[in-house]
């Protein structure tokens, strides 16, 4: 008899350039056996950094800070080498990084400080009553291949200072913004907590089926097969997904404003951003001077192969198959009668796709019904209001969106009838990167959120409840053994004359 092969995994992968094509790094694609075996030491480690301790922990982190502001430039030729975004795209993602490790650091503390609830239940009132905050041991971060390095560092530092060991693991196609992270921890000689999984899916769903936790940021599909997993562990699990995020552009918006704004939050990153605008509504009165200045403002972009010099606004698509994605896009909807504006083609060499702006564009057309993560914005005309909110909302998404009035009040209006995560007011992509606030998708744009304050470093705890008596106690209590008519009724009373209103209280 004859076996079948197995199909063989490869033991590395090359890491391209996808503005060129040139090899950018190797890494290896860990096998499930590697992942369970960094995840034993992991869980070795992580006990001693529990017990350490926020403040011992924050000290390492802010070591962390140095080492990355220190390695800024190397960090950013790698983050570009592998994703062959512009400079300018590069540049930002330690100065956020460096953000995030003075926001937690600063916080850490004080959110993990234990809470003592008062109650005023007869159960509770003469107990002490505790809630701790003690972490997962061990987080898995899942991480896609956008923003390399700031997916990787932004969940891994409130996960570390709340005391758990993490797991990265980052995306194929762009893992080496991760090794240097993993580095960065190991230069500054801080414990073991940290470690890398380089490789494939494969080695994705190893980290689901042995951490305690699972992080997610990717596609809706990997999200779902994930969620799975880990509801079969009975683990919890963070997800956020894609988006399809619109903005909805009112007749008394500063247009000059609305058309910078949206142009930057279509095309940053060349639009590979899951909360990158992908749909305008424009009101019918303004529509012709809007699109105008839109078409103006896109058409002005640059784009090429970048080098330090921060000589273009966007770079390349992170791989062809994206590539191929916005131009399916495209071409859909010009086949049912959109028009292309600026853009609509690949340019160059490598995975280059020209910034574009389409018009006639139909709620129905794919561009606006899946996600695109590329460098396209579709522009609908709108009767009114309630005709933007309508359209904005039907979407399997739910991400965030924008909103673009001269009225503020009217613009928290319309925020509170949409139906995402987050909503910014004249501005587009403002709420990410404010740590005291929620990020997090709604409908098929994820579960949980990231950052949020407290929220932000307790998700990675268990909350655990400690009674303990206020008084000396006495040698039983009214609930134990042995039972009896008196007691039971005692109870009764006691409980209704706390809890009801009105008569019931007195048992009438
Ligand atoms: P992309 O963001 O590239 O469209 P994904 O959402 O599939 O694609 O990928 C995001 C991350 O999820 C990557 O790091 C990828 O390797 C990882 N991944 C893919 N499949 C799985 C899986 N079944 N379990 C866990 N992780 C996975």
């Amino acid at each position: 008899m004859t076996e079948t092969p197995a199909t063989v995994r490869p033991t590395t992968i090359d890491v391209y350039n996808p503005a060129d094509g040139t090899l950018a790094g190797q890494v290896i694609n860990e096998s499930p056996a590697r992942v369970v075996a960094a995840v034993q030491q992991l869980r070795h480690a992580q006990t001693s950094w529990e017990a350490a301790g926020p403040r011992e922990r924050i000290k390492w982190l802010m070591a962390l800070q140095d080492w990355i502001l220190d390695n800024a430039r190397h960090i950013s030729d790698v983050l570009q080498s592998e994703t062959g975004k512009s400079r300018a795209d590069a540049s930002v993602e330690v100065p956020l990084i460096a953000d995030a490790l003075r926001y937690w650091t600063t916080h850490a503390e004080r959110f993990l400080r234990d809470d003592h609830p008062r109650s005023r239940s007869p159960l509770g009132i003469a107990k002490k009553l505790t809630v701790t905050y003690r972490p997962h041991p061990v987080v898995g971060i899942i991480t896609p291949w956008n923003a390399p390095f700031v997916m990787a560092a932004q969940d891994a530092i409130p996960a570390l200072a709340a005391g758990a060991s993490v797991l990265v693991k980052p995306s194929e196609v762009t893992p080496l913004s991760a090794v240097e992270f993993a580095r960065g921890w190991r230069e500054i000689g801080a414990p073991p907590v940290v470690a890398l999984a380089t490789g494939d899916g494969v080695t994705g769903a190893a980290v689901v089926d042995n951490v305690d936790f699972i992080q997610f940021t990717g596609s809706t599909r990997t999200g779902r097969a994930i969620a799975q997993r880990c509801t079969h562990r009975l683990i919890p699990y963070s997800l956020e997904l894609g988006g399809k995020d619109p903005a909805l552009v009112f007749a008394d918006a500063d247009l000059d404003r609305a058309a910078n704004g949206i142009a930057w939050g279509g095309m940053v990153n060349a639009g590979q951003v899951c909360i990158s605008v992908e749909g305008v509504y424009v009101e019918t009165p303004v529509y012709d001077e809007f699109v105008a200045k839109l078409t103006q403002r896109v058409a002005d972009i640059t784009q090429g192969q970048d080098t330090t010099a921060f000589r273009y606004d966007i770079g390349a698509l992170a791989t062809s198959g994206q590539r191929d994605i916005v131009q399916r896009h495209v071409d859909d909807a010009v086949a049912d009668g959109a028009t292309i504006r600026t853009g609509g083609k690949p340019t160059g060499v490598g995975t280059f796709f020209a910034p574009t702006v389409l018009t006639d564009v139909e709620q129905s057309m794919s561009c606006i019904t899946e996600e695109t993560f590329g460098p396209t914005l579709p522009v609908i005309k709108v009767a009114d209001e309630a005709e933007a909110i309508r359209l904005a909302n039907d979407s399997r998404y739910g991400l965030s969106a924008s909103v673009w009035t001269g009225d503020r009040r009217r613009g928290e209006r319309v925020a509170r009838q949409l139906n995402v995560g987050a909503v910014n007011i004249n501005d587009a992509l403002a709420n990410p990167f404010i740590w005291d606030l929620p990020m997090g998708g709604w409908k098929e744009s994820g579960v949980g959120a990231r950052s949020g304050g407290a929220y932000g470093i307790r998700k990675y705890c268990r909350p655990q409840a400690i009674t303990a008596p206020r008084i000396r106690p006495a040698r039983s209590e009214l609930l134990w053994y042995p039972t009896s008519r008196l007691k039971s009724t005692l109870v009764e009373v006691v409980m209704r004359a706390t809890a009801a209103r009105g008569r019931r209280r007195f048992g009438l």
